[in-house]
C-alpha cells in the first residue's frame, strides 16, 4: 500500500526500510502534518503520523478529499485525532495498542527513584564538584503508599515493579484489572487514592473525561509533599494549577514526561533557539521538578515493535482483516 509516513524521526527510518523489505511503497516526511504540508500526499492510500502531528477536523477532510483511507498511529495513545471526523469521512484509524508497555513502566519507576533521592540535583552538584550531602536527604521507596490512576497495560505493569519494592498500592481505575490482584493492588476511589498517596503516577489516556484530572481541587486533596508523575499525556494535569501548588511548597517534586503544550518542544533541538513559551521555562525553573521530553517510550524493543506493528496494520487493512483499529 502507498503509505506517507509523516513526521518520521531519525532512528525511525532504517527499521522501516529493514522490516517493510519493499512490501509497501513507503514515503518518508520529517515535516508535521499540517494544512501546509498536506501537499506532499499525492496518491497515497495511508497515512501514517507520530504522537506530534494533530489530526482535527479539517485536515481529515482534506486527507479525505486526497484519497486517504487508511490513518496509521504510531502511538498507542491517540488523543491527538478526532474519531468522530474520521468516522464520518469513513477514514479506518489505527494505533499500535502495547508496543513495549515495560518501557514506559520502567522510565516511570526511574523517575520516581530520581525525584525521591534527588539524583538529577546530585548529578549537577558533582559536576560542578560539589560532594556534599547537604540538602540531598531523600527517602525510602518501601513501605511508601503510591496511587496508580489507570491500572491497563503500562499502569499494570508499574504495580508490578512496586510490588517488589514492598509499596502500599492504591489504584483508580474505570475498570479495574484483574492481574493488579497478584500486585496487592487496593482499588479505591480516585478521592482517597489522591487523599493517600506518598506518590501518584498518572497512566490513564487523556480524553474528555481526564483532561485536567489533576487541578486545583484534586491538588488540594492531596498530602503535602506529595510526589506526582506524569508519563500520561500533558494535559492530565492543569499546567497553571501545578505551578501554583510549586509555589505555596505543597508539591515535594514533580516529573513530567509529557507537558500539555509539548508540540512545538519536544522531540526538537532548540539549544541554539529562543523558548517562546513561558509557563514551561517557569516549570523548568523549580528545582524539585524534572523533566524528560516524551521520552519513556523510547527503547529499541519499543521503537522496533512500534514500527513492526505498524507495517502489520499496513498488512491486515490490504487483506482486509481489522486490527488495532480504534472505534
Ligand atoms: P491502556 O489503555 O492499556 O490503559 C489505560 C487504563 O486507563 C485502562 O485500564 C482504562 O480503564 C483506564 N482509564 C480510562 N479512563 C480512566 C479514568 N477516567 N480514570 C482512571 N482510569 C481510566 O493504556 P496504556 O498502554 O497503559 O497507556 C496509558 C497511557 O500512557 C496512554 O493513553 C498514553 O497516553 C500514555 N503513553 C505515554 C507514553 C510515553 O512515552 N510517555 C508512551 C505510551 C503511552
Amino acid at each position: 500500500m502507498k503509505t506517507i509516513i509523516y513526521s518520521t524521526q531519525s532512528y525511525e527510518r532504517p527499521y522501516f526500510e529493514a522490516m517493510n523489505q519493499k512490501k509497501h511503497i513507503l514515503d518518508f516526511t520529517e515535516e508535521s502534518l499540517s494544512l501546509d504540508t498536506l501537499e506532499k500526499i499525492t496518491d497515497h492510500q495511508a497515512l501514517c503520523c507520530f504522537v506530534t502531528d494533530q489530526l482535527h477536523r479539517k485536515i481529515i477532510e482534506r486527507l479525505k478529499q486526497k484519497g486517504i483511507r487508511l490513518i496509521a498511529l504510531r502511538s498507542a495513545g491517540f488523543d491527538h485525532i478526532d474519531l468522530k471526523a474520521a468516522q464520518d469521512f469513513g477514514i479506518m484509524v489505527v494505533r499500535v495498542p502495547a508496543y513495549s508497555p515495560h518501557a514506559v513502566a520502567e522510565f516511570t519507576i526511574g523517575l520516581m527513584l530520581a525525584l525521591i533521592r534527588k539524583i538529577p540535583r546530585t548529578y549537577d552538584r558533582v559536576c560542578a564538584h560539589n560532594f556534599s550531602l547537604e540538602g540531598q536527604l531523600g527517602f525510602n521507596l518501601q513501605g511508601k503508599t503510591v496511587g496508580i490512576i489507570g491500572t491497563g497495560h503500562i499502569g499494570s505493569i508499574v504495580a508490578k515493579i512496586l510490588s517488589a519494592f514492598d509499596c502500599h498500592i492504591l489504584a483508580y481505575d474505570i475498570a479495574p484489572n484483574n492481574l493488579c490482584e497478584k500486585y496487592k493492588v487496593t482499588y479505591v476511589d480516585q478521592q482517597t487514592l489522591l487523599q493517600q498517596s506518598d506518590i501518584i503516577s498518572l497512566h490513564c489516556p487523556l480524553n474528555a473525561e481526564t483532561k485536567y484530572l489533576i487541578n486545583e481541587k484534586t491538588l488540594a486533596l492531596m498530602k503535602p509533599q506529595v510526589v506526582l508523575i506524569n508519563t500520561g499525556r500533558g494535559a492530565l494535569i492543569n499546567t497553571q494549577a501545578i505551578i501554583q501548588a510549586l509555589k505555596k511548597g505543597k508539591i515535594g517534586a514533580l516529573a513530567l514526561d509529557v507537558y500539555e503544550n509539548e508540540k512545538p518542544l519536544f522531540f526538537q533541538n532548540y539549544s541554539d533557539k529562543i523558548i517562546l513559551d513561558d509557563v514551561f521555562i517557569r516549570l523548568q525553573a523549580f528545582p524539585n521538578v524534572l523533566i524528560t521530553p516524551h521520552q519513556a517510550f523510547f527503547t529499541q524493543e519499543a521503537v522496533e515493535n512500534i514500527i513492526k506493528i505498524t507495517l502489520e496494520n499496513l498488512d491486515y487493512y490490504e487483506q482486509g482483516i481489522i486490527q488495532n483499529q480504534i472505534e
